[in-house]
């Protein structure tokens, strides 16, 4: 990997982003190439920015959720890779609070699928229906950006970060 590091501490690709930060937007004129990552971390020094390029620790948001009308509104819940459980309950991935209409456990899952880099919205086991675009959805059903979900009274826009425009690097074998 050829990692190059911004003023503010960035690390990251300078193959995948050439020369500007993708975290700030600043241009780094001269490259301070680091090799290994062992490198890379013990130079950081001690700011503690996440170094993208293995996110120890950290699950990546691949999208959100944003709340548009109804108890919660103004409120954005993060979509992680994979399966995301939503519900009023503490173990859900997406807990939505405020709006009891929601079920507590499973109302809904929304997938990351991170090799075909697409999302889908699932029903859930719970009792209640979840509508897409006014429709409600029995059968694993493709999301598009700002579609429309309604669980319970509430509405929530779908805003994918990760697809074909991004997606996080995670190769770590090394070239
Ligand atoms: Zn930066």
């Amino acid at each position: 990997m050829s990692l190059i590091r911004c003023t503010n501490g960035h690390m990251f690709s300078s193959r995948r982003h050439r020369n500007v930060c993708p975290y700030c937007n600043v241009m780094v004129e001269q490259e301070t190439r680091i090799t290994s990552t062992a490198t890379a971390v013990a130079e950081v020094d001690d700011k503690t920015m996440p170094y993208l390029g293995e996110m120890d620790g950290i699950d990546p948001v691949t999208g959100w959720l944003v709340c548009i009308e109804g108890p919660p509104m103004g409120r954005d819940y993060r979509i992680l890779s994979e399966k995301n459980f939503i519900g009023r309950a503490e173990d859900m991935h997406i807990r939505i609070i405020g709006d009891n209409s929601i079920s507590k456990r499973n109302h809904a899952v929304i997938v990351y699928d991170p090799k075909k880099r697409n999302f889908y919205l699932l029903p859930g086991d719970a009792s209640g229906l979840a509508y897409l675009n006014n429709e409600a959805v029995y059968t694993p059903t493709e999301l598009a950006a700002y579609d429309v979900i309604q669980l319970g009274t509430s509405m929530f826009l779908f805003i994918p970060l990760c697809g074909v425009h991004f997606e996080w690097e995670n190769n770590q074998s090394g070239e």
